[in-house]
Order: C-alpha cells, then structure tokens, then sequence
C-alpha cells in the first residue's frame, strides 16, 4: 500500500490533504533551566561522579565531552531520572527533580532521551515508533502529531515501513522524531551520531542542531569527539574522572585551555619539556615566563600547536630542514628538524605550499601563542 493512503487509514484523513512538506516545522517546546549542583554517584567506593555543577539556560544546547568511563553517561542518566544520584540535586526550571527529599521519575520531567544505537522498536511501523513517544496521549492525536514530525524530519513516505528497511541516517531521524515529538523542555542524547558513517555524520549534526533550534529544547549531548562538540555546542562541559574539569564555549576552551589534557583534546601540539629555573623556561624560542603552578626544579611542557607554525624562506626565524613530508589531503603535515630543539617538530601546512623533503627553511612561532604547562598536566 502507498504511504499516503496507509497514513490516510490511519488518520482517517483523505490521502490528498497529506503532502510530503519536508519544510514543515517542528513542535516548539517550553525550554527550561536545567542545574546540577553538587552531585555525586557513587557505586560502592567508587565515585562515578564527584561534585558535580553545571547551570544550563534554557535553549541552551551544551555538549558533555570526555574518554570513556570519565562519567557522561552517569550524568546524563541523572538527569533523565533513570538513575538517582548519591547527593546533591538536580533543578529543572528551579525546580527539584532529584534531591535529598525529593525524586521525580522520568516521565514526569519533560526530558526527551536519544541513545547511540536509536533503539527503534523493530516490530512497530515508522510512524509507530514515533507516536510511542506520546503513548500518554488519545492514538488519533497521537498519530497526526506524529505524522507532523515525521513530515518535519523529510520521512513521511517511510510511515509505514520498519525500522530495518530503514539507512542508519533514516533511523537517526526517526529516533530524534520520536524524542521530540511529545515537546520534551530538555533533549538529553547519548553520543546520538556515533552510529553514522563520518560522511553522513556531517549532515545529521547540521539537521538535529536545526531542530533542537527550532523545537528551543534546552539540550546536554554527550560525545567523546571535541570536533563534534565545537560544532554543536554553544557550551562544551570538559569531563575526566567523573569531575567537569573545563567549561566555556569551544574558543576559549581551544586558547585557554585548562590543563596539558584539555589543551590535546582541541589542537594536535608538540610537546617539548624544559626545566624551570628562577620562574623561567630557556627555550629556542628565547625565555618565556613560567606560570605560579610551576616551582623551581619542576619540569614545564611547552606546546607548540602543529597548526601554530609558520615556514619562511632560509634567513626568517630559526633555520630549520624538512625531514619527511606526509600529503593529508588539503594539508600536508610536515617534520622539520629545528635549530635547537632535540626532536623533530610536527608542522601543518596548506598543501598548496608545497614544501619538498630536504627543502631549508625558516621557521616561525609565536612565543605568545605557546602554552605552558607543569609536566603531571595540572591546570596552570
Ligand atoms: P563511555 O563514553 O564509554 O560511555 P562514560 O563517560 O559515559 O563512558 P559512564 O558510563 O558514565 O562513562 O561510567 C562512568 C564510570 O562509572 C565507569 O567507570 C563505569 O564503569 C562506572 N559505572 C557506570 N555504571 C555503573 C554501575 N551500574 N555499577 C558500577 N559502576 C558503574
């Protein structure tokens, strides 16, 4: 049966007034406040999460990023009502939702949950797995809003098909219709495109930031790729051992970065170790200031951005040679041997530069661009 009269049965509509309109607009929701303060998951000895503060505006679309196991997922849990903290409290709207006196259970939070592996319900319809996420509401007015958001999200013609007939970005797309169809005030989503080919990652991340703009859901996605999270987050919450370590918006986590591990995550560098001496760190690149964290006799990295170094003719900067170069597409990454630095240092240049192996050069750095840090990678 074609789409447009299965839907029609369904709705009890006539199959003319159906239209593929993939311009329609989602349902706009009312986003809220959501705050963490203080909390803590501990399971056993074990502390999951120590602590934890975090104060997200409503609309606000901010990004949980770290390695495994650093306790994303338990935060997330937390705040979805799956999972109880040990202490402290959850707000939603200013409102307890998780506390010392007070629990709220997910379906009463207004929150919209989103996992990595979409877990559609293979034995229902398109349009069935969608209108799940209202299974509170009358069926009839369940299916048409369904249908709306399905139209939104370009997948009406699928309404009657099955989960497996479906590309992974196709079920991407309904498992976010799903969870946004009954008007969640916060979209919490689980590493939501690590499922996805990288080529159709790029897209997904575009149309699901659209619709988490358009429905104005107050929104907390965890990733482990900072890429992922620049490009989606107004915020992004750095996690390791179950503390936030870092939180700001991708530029000033990118120049100011808190700690050696924060600053790996956003740039590829060069690590290079001095001593520090008298508040100083000698250095080819002349003195540079050692910062309060660092003492006399402690060893400083000093890194260098890759992307932070510029190659001139022979007589500009320090003399430096290419030892081996290596064609990543737009950009080449080089190795250059430099004039008073032990190791080779990695370069990243536009291809069209064109440096050759064996090639002299001059070679540029911004000593007010390197960053410093003590060798255990502490915040500075
Ligand atoms: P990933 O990126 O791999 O999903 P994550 O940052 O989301 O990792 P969590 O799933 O939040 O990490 O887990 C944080 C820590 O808590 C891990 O060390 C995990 O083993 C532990 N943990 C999670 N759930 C439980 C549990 N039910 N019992 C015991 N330990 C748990």
């Amino acid at each position: 049966m074609q789409w447009r009269e299965w839907i029609s049965r369904q709705l009890e509509t006539k199959p003319a007034e159906l239209t593929e309109e993939t311009g329609a607009r989602a349902v706009v929701t009312f986003a809220a406040r959501l705050t963490f303060e203080g909390v803590e998951r501990r399971y056993g000895t074990y502390y999951a999460l120590h602590q934890v503060d975090l104060d997200i505006s409503p609309g606000e679309v901010v990004c949980l990023l770290g390695p495994s196991g650093c306790g994303k997922t338990t935060l997330l849990r937390i705040a979805s009502g799956v999972e109880k903290p040990s202490a402290g409290r959850v707000l939603i709207n200013d409102r307890e939702v998780a506390g010392p006196n007070r629990f709220v259970p997910p379906e009463k939070r207004s929150v919209g949950l989103m996992f990595q592996d979409f877990a559609l319900f293979p034995h229902l319809s398109i349009l069935e797995n969608v209108a799940f996420g209202l299974k509170a509401s009358p069926r009839a007015e369940a299916l048409r809003e369904a249908t709306a958001v399905l139209s939104r999200v370009g997948l009406l013609k699928f309404a009657n098909a099955y989960p497996h007939t479906l590309s992974g970005g196709q079920q991407q797309r309904v498992a976010l219709a799903r969870a946004i169809v009954p008007r969640p005030s916060v979209m919490l989503m689980d590493e939501p495109f690590s499922g996805l080919d990288v080529q159709l990652r790029d897209a997904m991340q575009e149309q699901t930031l659209a619709l988490l703009r358009e429905t104005r859901a107050t929104s907390l996605i965890v990733t482990h790729h900072p890429e992922e999270a620049m490009r989606l987050g107004d915020r992004i919450a750095v996690m390791r051992n179950g503390r936030i370590i870092q939180l700001g918006q991708a530029e000033d986590l990118y120049d100011q970065p808190a700690d050696l591990f924060v600053a790996r995550m956003f740039s590829e560098i060069n690590e290079v170790g001095y001593p520090v001496a008298d508040g100083q760190i000698e250095t080819p690149l002349g003195r540079l200031q050692a910062s309060d964290a660092l003492s006399q006799g402690d060893n400083a990295v000093v890194c260098i951005r890759e992307r932070g170094i510029e190659l001139k003719p022979v007589g500009q900067g320090l003399p430096g040679r290419v030892l081996h170069v290596r064609f990543l597409g737009d950009i080449d990454l080089l190795e250059i041997g430099v004039q008073g630095f032990e190791a080779p240092l990695r370069v990243r240049t536009p291809h069209y530069a064109q440096w050759a192996k064996g090639a002299e050069v001059g070679v540029e750095i911004d000593a007010a661009r390197v960053l410093i840090f003590p060798e255990n990678g502490d915040p500075v």
